[in-house]
């Protein structure tokens, strides 16, 4: 007895926190179309929605998630449908979408990087200062090891952060052919990040949009409000039937109105005097149809609500303190 429970603490000790792997699945979107859902694993940092376009020269990947099992899955889905990665695309330069970027063009070193120029201050700026802010939290015992796994990943990838920008900068919209595929590919400034960019495939009719929609709240770290409303505008002028969010589940059109009418009342709500738990509550009842059955993540809309109407808008005047913009 005393022999096999000290064998079981022992590999217990000796398991590494990677064990924990979620299995992660690519589920079909639309013909030639798949995504590989969004993630916020408990002590984990989030990993955002990776989106796959069968090309005829081979896959267009739209983000590429944080952890080391989102790259894998990733990358084993195109040895089994026998297709190189031709191009990568970066929504936004937000480290939940762009990590695993290295080791796809590490893996298909003839993947053309498309992105915005945002990387560039983002590397300097809000990056490089995470990274530091982060480092004291790696003393042992501060947080979960799997949070303190997260952060070095984090800390790592920033360091790298060159293989980050891109081979083909997106300056403007237009169509592009991505690979043999034509894709609308369209840039939004000063948005949730300084740059997003969104795709629209006009075969399929799926928009794949980033973090311009996401849940359970919108993720205003680093964002403009305004340049977000007018992007959200954008995609609703865009005849899509699919919209792919950069966190949560596939939306149609009338969920996506569901969702901007809710983000633009939360924004105005944060310029009002009503209190944050009042903004956070409207916010939450009026994304309720779109947070699932899960009673967890109307709680976690909640909370984050209040944060970002408090700690983000409110106290940099109605904006991140990263926007520049009106
Ligand atoms: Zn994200």
């Amino acid at each position: 007895m005393r022999h096999a429970a000290f064998a079981t603490l022992f590999a217990l000790a000796a398991t590494p926190v990677l064990a924990q792997t979620p299995a992660e699945q690519v589920q079909p979107v639309a013909p030639g179309v798949w995504m590989i859902a969004s993630a916020f694993p408990p002590h984990r940092q989030p990993d955002g929605t990776t989106v796959i376009f069968r090309a005829p020269r081979g896959l267009v990947v739209m983000d590429t998630g944080r952890h080391a099992w989102r790259r894998q899955t990733i990358l084993d889905f195109a040895k089994a449908q026998r297709r190189p990665i031709v191009a990568i695309v970066n929504s936004h330069w937000h480290l939940d979408h762009v990590s695993g970027d290295p080791a796809l063009k590490a893996a298909y070193p003839g993947a053309k990087l498309y992105a915005s120029r945002a990387i560039d201050e983002a590397l300097t700026g809000f990056l490089a200062r995470s990274a530091a802010e982060a480092e004291p939290y790696l003393a042992p015992g501060k947080l979960p090891p799997e949070t303190q796994e997260d952060i070095r990943g984090d800390i790592a990838t920033t360091a790298n952060g060159a293989t980050l920008k891109p081979d083909i900068a997106i300056e403007g919209s237009g169509v592009r052919d991505l690979g043999g595929l034509r894709l609308a590919v369209n840039l939004a400034p000063d948005a949730a990040t300084a740059g997003d960019v969104w795709l629209y495939d006009p075969k399929t009719r799926v928009a794949a949009v980033g973090d311009l929609v996401t849940l359970p709240a919108p993720f205003l770290d680093t964002a403009c409000p305004k340049g977000w409303a007018a992007a959200l505008d954008q995609v609703a002028a865009t005849p899509f039937t699919t919209l792919i969010p950069g966190h949560g589940a596939p939306m149609s059109r009338i969920q996506f109105h569901l969702y901007r009418a809710a983000f633009n009342e939360v924004v105005a709500c944060a310029a009002s005097s009503r209190d944050k738990a009042d903004c956070a509550a409207a916010w939450t009842k009026a994304v309720t149809p779109l947070l699932g059955d899960d009673a967890a993540m109307a709680k976690r809309a909640q909370g984050m609500t209040e944060y970002y109407v408090a700690d983000v808008l409110r106290a940099h005047g109605g904006k991140s303190a990263y926007c520049k913009t009106g």
